[in-house]
C-alpha cells in the first residue's frame, strides 16, 4: 500500500501516464476489499456448481467401475477357496449362483450348496448384476470341475461394463 501511495501521488506536479493507470487499478482493489458483489458471488457459485456437476459423475463412474472389479476378485477368490477345500478336504464342493437371493431370508446372490447344505453365500455390491450364468461349478477332490464342465460368470455394473470370471476344466479360475 505504500508504494502504491507513493505512486498515486503527483510527483513533481505532473501526472505520469504509468502512474495515473496504476492508481486507478490499485482504488479499484481496494474497493473490492470491502466485500463481495452480488455479480461476484452469483459468478463463483456458477463456477463452483460447474465444478461439481463434471465432478459427481466422474466420481460416480470410478466407483461403479471399482465395485465392478471388486466384485470380480471376490468371487474369483470365492471360487479358489471353494476348490482348494474340495482338494483339501476330498469332498466336492458347488457354487450355485442366482439373480434371485437365496435362501430364502437371506441376501445371497451366489452361495456354496452341497447337497441340503448352504454353509455359505455372497451379495453383489450395489448396482452390479449377473449379465451372464454360464456354469454352476462343482469343484471335485483332484481340483478339476465336474465332468470337465466349463462356462463363465460375468458380472456388469449400471454403466454396462462388464468383467469375466473364466471357469476351467482344470478347475483355474481366470479374471478377464
Ligand atoms: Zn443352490
Amino acid at each position: 500500500m505504500s508504494q502504491v501511495t507513493f505512486h498515486a501521488r503527483p510527483h513533481a506536479g505532473v501526472w505520469h501516464v504509468h502512474c495515473f493507470f496504476l492508481r486507478d487499478f490499485v482504488m479499484n482493489a481496494e474497493r473490492t476489499n470491502r466485500g463481495f458483489s452480488l455479480v461476484e458471488m452469483l459468478v463463483t457459485v456458477l463456477v463452483l456448481g460447474m465444478v461439481i456437476a463434471f465432478s459427481v459423475p466422474a466420481f460416480q463412474s470410478f466407483g461403479n467401475t471399482h465395485r465392478l472389479h471388486g466384485a470380480t476378485l471376490n468371487m474369483s477368490e470365492n471360487l479358489r477357496v471353494l476348490r482348494e477345500k474340495a482338494m483339501a478336504t476330498g469332498q466336492s464342493q458347488t457354487m450355485h449362483f442366482g439373480t434371485t437371493p437365496y435362501p430364502p431370508g437371506k441376501t445371497w446372490l451366489y452361495h456354496v450348496h452341497n447337497g441340503i447344505s448352504v454353509p455359505a453365500g455372497w451379495d453383489l455390491p450395489r448396482g452390479i448384476t449377473f449379465q451372464t450364468i454360464g456354469i454352476n461349478p462343482t469343484f471335485d477332490k483332484t481340483g478339476r470341475t465336474q465332468g470337465g464342465a466349463t462356462g463363465m460368470i460375468v458380472l456388469r455394473n449400471r454403466r454396462g461394463e462388464r468383467d469375466t470370471v473364466n471357469i476351467l476344466a482344470s478347475g483355474m479360475i481366470l479374471v478377464q
